[in-house]
């Protein structure tokens, strides 16, 4: 087996741990539900009656007009231009262990220092653990929550859970505008760009007002115009309003997320640079 496939899996000490990822042949199919076993075994614990996490850092960030921001370690996906994909969210046994008390403390703090009003968990997918998520947002209730999520673990309940929390702000992203795009951004099978769209729905159906509570945000870096006609059309079947609040996300040239691109053997027909960042996107 290439150790080419080995580092696009995983960052770090875990190129043990590819054997239990289905590749077949020289074609790379990346396993969410796989993921999710090594994240949650890797990555997640439960001790003394509360779940913990990795967490890798802690920042104050520019992202939302300021947000205080926890990355947290571990992602059910290995999308290829991921821009945390050396730091979080390709990891699995970096990173400290934090109850959502402790999470929740120190965002509060960068909140507090930095005069926020908005907090976030980002760099990998918060909804790995919901139990954890759900609490870190309620000792945080008097500052705006927005979970950012791939989308792909939410059902029904959990949908339910999140619109029961006045400060959630759901942002799900979309990798690309079609399942084939997404297969393509991600090497997953395109069944989980449905969940994805079916997230919006199931949060929607629970309550959550679009373009309020719950908006799409989408990778269109490698999208064509046509695509994106489709994916507005998607949204629309969904609920009207979705297709007018899409938050667009081009490819930040980051130079890691240029070198992942290369391996996965990417080009994104809109990217931006780092110094060049479009004030929508911030
Ligand atoms: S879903 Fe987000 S965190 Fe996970 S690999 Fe994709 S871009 Fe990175």
């Amino acid at each position: 087996m290439s150790m080419r496939f080995v580092n696009i899996l995983f960052y770090g000490n875990f190129s043990s741990k590819v054997k239990e990822i289905n590749i077949q042949g020289v074609t790379l199919v990346i396993n969410p539900e796989k993921l999710l076993e090594l994240v949650l075994r890797y990555a997640v614990k439960a001790e003394g009656g509360e779940v913990y996490r990795r967490y890798r850092r802690f920042r104050a960030d520019r992202w939302y007009g300021g947000i205080a921001t926890a990355d947290v370690v571990g992602c059910n996906l290995r999308c290829g231009m991921c821009w945390a994909w050396r730091n979080t969210s390709y990891l699995l046994d970096a990173g400290e262990w934090l109850s959502p008390g402790e999470v929740a403390e120190r965002l509060r703090d960068i909140a507090k220092r930095r005069g926020f009003q908005q907090v976030r968990i980002s760099g990998g997918e918060p909804l790995i653990a919901p139990a954890h998520l759900l609490k870190v947002m309620d000792l945080l209730s008097g500052y705006i929550f927005i979970v950012e999520t791939n989308g792909t673990l939410i059902d029904r309940q959990i949908a339910k859970e999140l619109a029961a929390r006045p400060n959630a702000v759901v942002r799900i992203s979309l990798k690309g505008a079609t399942a084939e795009e997404f297969e393509k951004i991600t090497g997953s099978p395109g069944a989980y760009f449905y969940r994805q769209l079916n997230a919006l729905r199931l949060l929607v159906e629970s309550g959550m007002k679009p373009c309020h509570d719950v908006y799409p945000a989408a990778m269109l870096g490698f999208s064509t115009d046509e695509n994106i006609k489709k994916l507005e059309k998607a949204l629309a079947e969904i609920d009207p309003d979705l297709p007018q609040c899409i938050d667009v996300e081009y490819v930040i040239l980051y130079p890691h997320v240029v070198k992942l691109m290369k391996t996965r053997g990417l080009t994104p027909i809109r990217a931006v640079r780092p110094d060049g960042v479009p004030a929508f996107m911030i």
